[in-house]
């Protein structure tokens, strides 16, 4: 039986990758530095998953910003702008690269960078291919054939590249102009695969893995037929290369037929998304072809150990039916999507020994492979005992251990009530109460929470972190820094203020580390996009909160002045969602319970005096599941959940919420459901065109529609946020409008952030004025 793999990380056990890139992008180290960098990272892991005892190794899954970009290079897919770099002749490729995934200002030259977006469900950005309706492709890019030549000498045996598929591909673009389909561009790049795997098969690959995660997505008859039309060309023309087609993270829905029936060679599932997906298959006439399927059993989006038993069973499930020549073993997805090696976590004051035995990062996920490989080959030898004995023991002790149960939070959830989820008052009658108790004017002014977080904040908190000051040192700093910010709010009139979040270093993280529950890897580092990664805390515990998360801050800072203090707070939701969550129970139980913490700290901020308290939901709708049949279920879960920790307080307390993007059109009803007493959203870039869907749902409640784009230093005048609020009164009541940015100040400077809040309150008076 074939073990297999479908993707390392490529950042490096210690983002060698992330500091290398940054470097070179300084112009502290040169090109060839940068590709050396390149080449020691695809070593490396090249040679731990051959030393793992992977049998299908793949290549090509390197990359040096993403996978998507680098597609698009390949098949010389590069947008108009970018052609002066392209024909440059002193531009190196690198270069062009760059420039396409971050924009270009120098030799005259001033090119935006390609549009970024979340891959799939995950949290992994990818380049967004742009396309025209004259587009044409053709091989541009040599990288995976070097790769592919590099790979074969570094294993000495042939290693498995790996293709982004032609559906997908033009799936994840867009048109940049009207009149064609991208679809439509299907024939014109069939031929550059041709081309590619010709080029393969000379240098004698055998398996080629095409990856086509759109296949889980719900899709139409155009889609299907794209997906037949370009796998009956491939077979075509390559009968005798071994053509793997990978689908990940979801069920394939209404594709399962199509995918079971494309003429490839083997199938990947993602049995840890979807696990009745096998079944389905099995019964079928599809045990009767010769398609091979590979098992995606070893969950390549979590940190938890394997299941043996119950992947087992699965294996050997699908070996009675197919035979042992049709079965491979392999993660669910690619293992990018994990932090590297569990091995590097040392300290004990990251994550302790009995929580470090309950996980497998990316390099501890091929022995299990490995492992499950071996043991179906062989379950009664005395190793495949020994392994199942030791994998069950620690599961046993993770389900029993008192550290991940807590029976009083469990029971509070299971005795959730309706009266749990809901406001004592309606919001007309709540909208009066805090109309008298705020006396805030028309269009009040307020921000999103965080103001920037200086150098000197960072380096503060680090000394902190490093025992370098103390905690009273540190807190009189954060002091003082609070106290600067709600003077310097008062002084330029803003009408609800905040306490600047000085103390937070992450919105998640400064609460992940509050609660029980939660673990802090040292190193658990995921590529998010570019050279830039992120450290998920990891829930593996009942979620329960010992003392106050944030009273003393907000109490301080609502000490300082008369003007109500929003009290921060991040939503059940969100830290869910940019977290590991633990997988013995559904995540609507975990979500459930960080409801209940959130919950019980509004509850405390009220009965401290704060009268505005703000919980933060901005990953509510990256949380919408791929396949639409699931969006009821979890929108359901997910309002409750934002309900329950905001159903605590009183009806003169005034809960805001706040979701930094604004495509709300799918989502109005569970955004209006969730019954948030004030929302802030993003709408500047979009000139508040992306309020049409409050408009048109008649959104009841009240609103503050961004008018200040935070993403950029630039300072907007007045008079562009007075435009930008007249358009927001025109279609939304003037009573219930608030003006504010788009989302939080933590990544801007003091400078643009001074100039631009105090247009924006002009800008607010002014409007005033006008009605
Ligand atoms: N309150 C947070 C801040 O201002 C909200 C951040 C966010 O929406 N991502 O930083
Ligand atoms: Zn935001």
């Amino acid at each position: 039986m074939v073990a297999h793999n479908l993707g390392y990380p490529r950042i490096g056990s210690h983002r060698e990758l992330k500091k290398a890139s940054e470097q070179y992008w300084a112009g502290k180290i040169s090109h060839d530095q940068l590709l050396e960098a390149g080449q020691r990272i695809r070593r490396d892991n090249w040679l731990t998953q051959q030393q793992a005892g992977i049998a299908l190794i793949p290549c090509n899954d390197f990359s040096f910003y993403d996978q998507t970009l680098d597609w698009s290079l390949t098949v010389n897919a590069i947008p108009e702008r970018f052609q002066p770099l392209a024909e440059k002749p002193s531009a190196n490729e690198l270069d062009l690269y760059f420039a396409m995934a971050r924009g270009y200002q120098k030799d005259g030259l001033d090119l935006i960078a390609m549009e970024m977006t979340k891959w799939f469900d995950t949290n992994y950005h990818y380049i967004v291919p742009e396309f025209t309706q004259n587009q044409t492709f053709s091989l541009r890019s040599e990288k995976l054939f070097a790769q592919f030549e590099e790979a074969k000498t570094v294993l000495g045996a042939v290693p498995k590249p790996v293709l982004l598929g032609p559906v997908t591909y033009l799936l994840l673009g867009k048109e940049k102009e009207d009149g064609f389909h991208r679809l439509d561009l299907l024939d014109r790049l069939l031929p550059v695969y041709e081309q590619i795997l010709n080029r393969l098969q000379e240098q004698g690959a055998e398996w080629i893995q095409l990856d086509e995660p759109s296949l889980v997505l719900n899709s139409d008859e155009r889609e299907k037929l794209a997906y037949a039309t370009a796998y009956r060309f491939l077979r075509e023309r390559f009968p005798k290369l071994k053509l793997l087609v990978a689908s990940y993270f979801e069920c394939f829905g209404e594709n399962l037929t199509l995918a079971t029936q494309l003429p490839v060679d083997a199938l990947h599932l993602d049995l840890v998304r979807c696990p009745s997906q096998l079944d389905d298959i099995l019964n079928t006439d599809f045990v009767n072809g010769s398609t091979a399927l590979s098992l995606g059993v070893v969950d390549g989006r979590n940190i938890w150990i394997n299941d043996l038993s119950r992947s087992l069973d699965l294996i050997r499930k699908a070996i009675d039916a197919l035979g042992r020549d049709r079965v491979l073993v392999a993660p669910s997805c690619s293992l990018l999507h994990t932090p590297c090696d569990l091995d590097s976590e040392t300290d004990a004051s990251g994550l302790t020994p009995e929580i470090k035995q309950w996980l497998a990062f990316a390099k501890q996920k091929l022995a299990e492979v490995v492992k499950l490989a071996t043991i179906s080959t062989d379950p009664n030898s005395e190793q495949a005992q020994t392994w199942l004995r030791a994998n069950e023991a620690v599961l046993t002790a993770r389900r029993q251990s008192t550290r991940i149960n807590r029976p009083a939070v469990q029971q509070r959830v299971n005795q959730l009530t309706d009266a749990d989820t809901h406001r004592q008052g309606a919001f007309g009658q709540r909208q009066a109460l805090q109309h008298q108790r705020l006396h805030l004017p028309l269009f009040p002014t307020t921000t999103i929470g965080s103001f920037p977080q200086t150098e000197d904040v960072r380096v503060n908190r680090a000394k902190f972190k490093k025992g370098e000051k103390t905690l009273e040192q540190y807190e009189d700093f954060i002091r003082t820094e609070t106290e600067k910010a709600i003077r310097w709010q008062e002084e330029i009139g803003l009408d609800v203020l905040v306490h600047g979040e000085f103390e937070r270093n992450d919105m998640v993280e400064y609460f992940g580390e509050l609660l029980d529950g939660f673990a802090f890897s040292q190193n658990g580092w995921v590529q998010s996009y570019g050279s830039r990664c992120v450290k998920p805390p990891i829930i593996y515990g009942d979620v329960y909160r010992p003392e106050a998360m944030t009273v003393r801050w907000a109490e301080y800072a609502q000490s300082l002045t008369d003007k109500p203090v929003k009290g921060m707070l991040t939503g059940p939701v969100t830290i869910l969602q940019w977290s590991f969550v633990r997988d013995d129970q559904p995540r609507r139980d975990t979500c459930m319970q960080i409801a209940f913490a959130i919950r019980d700290e509004v509850v405390d901020l009220e009965r401290a005096g704060i009268r505005v308290i703000q919980i933060d939901e901005p990953a509510i709708r990256e949380g919408l599941p791929l396949r639409r049949e699931n969006w009821a279920a979890y929108l359901d879960w997910a309002v409750k959940a934002f309900r329950v920790s905001a159903s605590g307080v009183q009806d003169e307390t005034q809960i805001h919420t706040h979701m930094c993007y604004s495509e709300f059109n799918d989502i109005i009803q569970q955004i209006a459901d969730m019954d948030a007493d004030v929302i802030t959203i993003e709408t500047s870039r979009s000139q508040m065109e992306l309020l049409d869907a409050f408009v048109q749902f008649n959104y009841p409640n009240e609103i503050g529609p961004g008018v200040y784009d935070i993403h950029s230093p630039r300072v907007p005048t007045k008079e562009e946020m007075v435009a930008l609020l007249n358009k927001a009164a025109d279609v939304l009541p003037v009573r219930n409008l608030w003006v504010n940015p788009d989302c939080g100040l933590k990544t801007r400077r003091w400078p643009e952030t001074e100039q631009a809040l105090k247009n924006m309150v002009q800008a607010a008076q002014t409007a005033r004025h006008l009605v």
